[in-house]
């Protein structure tokens, strides 16, 4: 009980310390927990990967007068028309991925810190979303969203995945440790975001470092690898603003984040991304009742929903869920969301009366590292395939894998 106070008394001190050191702590070191432990007995010895550094300032795909052209033509506005005559039903399995707010700048996050370790383990680089993207999309993976799941259609050898993304609220110690600072709109009117480039201590308006904007200009390049305009899914929080501002009750300049939001939210809409909520104090939710379910879902919806409109998709901190049947659970649902997500890396989706429940993949540090350990086609010692064999399925990991990580998790290598 003296627990559940304290998450709702937002103004109290150790709510406020709560927020600070150990919301970011518990993102970093309890996301897919069940991982770390089959890690930790493993000898870490871990290819480098074929990943050479890329340099990775690039310009944006879509340039500032191709954009204006084509919107000058009314005819050209509209959705393209594709022939979907010869598509087909498709029943097999979704795949979902997930990414926390990518790291721009390795040498901050991989910088040997007390942090490092869990920027190592939980984060994933704007080089390997970038790689990601390449090798879905020549394996044929097409981009869906969530609510195109029933009759899906889809060109024959084709398979869907979804792709969303936890934390887009630029908590401190993400912007301390190489993530961007906060979204906004670029200069072709395309979503972008901005950090302060540590080299030169000037701050960067770029396309190719976060999820967005290089998933956004991707699609640009390859139409087809977005099944009718699907794009990723941007999962927020609420106790800390949203999209880099600071948007929250208690924030000291609300007003003022909330209007400079605004555009940067309409913006991603106009791009054809869609939201989650990814609760509101980022707590485990396996340990609690349905009064803090509803206290919490209802915070998100009075200052995260107001800003960006309903959805109906819901993303567990942790993966850590009431049990399915429970009040706790069920609160959820009254609150709209009826497509719901844990994470486990191996494939998992099923239609429970009312709602949808799938597995995320976490396609982080944890992961790659998991997956380069054991090779493609491991196989456990019980004789079953394992689990990270549906990675290297969907990519190359030796390809994907930032060699900039380094040998030891959080010990980077930038020779
Ligand atoms: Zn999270």
């Amino acid at each position: 009980m003296k627990k559940k106070r304290r998450y709702r008394k937002s103004k109290h001190m150790h709510t406020k310390w709560f927020y600070k050191w150990m919301v970011p702590i518990l993102v970093l070191f309890c996301v897919g927990g069940v991982l770390i432990a089959s890690v930790i007995h493993r000898d870490p010895a871990i290819p480098t990967g074929g990943a050479a550094f890329v340099e990775s300032s690039r310009e944006p795909i879509v340039s500032e007068s191709e954009f204006l052209e084509v919107s000058s033509k009314p005819e050209e506005t509209g959705p393209p028309v594709i022939d979907e005559s010869d598509y087909v039903e498709y029943n097999g399995p979704i795949e979902h991925i997930f990414f926390h707010p990518l790291v721009v700048y390795p040498e901050l996050a991989f910088d040997g810190d007390y942090q490092a370790k869990g920027m190592d383990d939980y984060m994933t680089t704007n080089v390997e979303f970038q790689r990601i993207l390449e090798e879905l999309y020549k394996n044929d993976y097409v981009l869906i969203y969530p609510s195109m799941i029933a009759d899906l259609k889809l060109p024959p050898e084709k398979k869907p995945v979804i792709i969303s993304t936890d934390d887009i609220n630029y908590y401190p110690y993400m912007r301390e440790n190489g993530c961007n600072d906060k979204l906004v709109v670029g200069e072709d009117g395309h979503i972008a975001s901005t950090a302060v480039n540590p080299k030169t201590q000037k701050e960067e308006i770029r396309t190719d470092a976060e999820v967005f904007p290089i998933l956004y200009r991707f699609v640009q390049e390859h139409p087809d690898f977005s099944h009718h305009g699907a794009m990723a899914i941007v999962g927020l929080t609420g106790y800390d603003g949203i999209l880099g501002y600071r948007t929250q009750k208690d924030s000291p300049n609300r007003a003022k984040e909330m209007e400079a939001v605004k555009p940067v939210i309409e913006c991603l809409k106009k791009d054809g991304f869609v939201f989650a909520s990814h609760s509101y104090a980022h707590a485990t939710t396996s340990d609690k009742d349905a009064a803090f379910v509803y206290s919490d879902c209802q915070q998100w919806k009075d200052e995260v929903e107001s800003l960006i409109g309903p959805t109906d998709l819901y993303f567990f901190p942790y993966g850590d869920y009431p049990k399915h049947g429970t009040d706790a659970f069920r609160t959820f649902i009254d609150f709209g969301f009826t497509h719901l997500s844990g994470v486990g890396i191996n494939t998992y989706r099923k239609n429970y009366e009312g709602y949808w429940f799938d597995d995320r993949k976490n396609l982080d540090g944890l992961t790659f590292r998991r997956c380069l350990n054991q090779g493609r086609d491991y196989v456990n010692d019980n004789g079953k395939p394992s689990v990270f064999n549906q990675v290297w399925d969907m990519m190359d990991v030796d390809y994907v894998f930032d060699a900039r990580r380094g040998d030891t998790p959080g010990q980077g290598d930038f020779s």
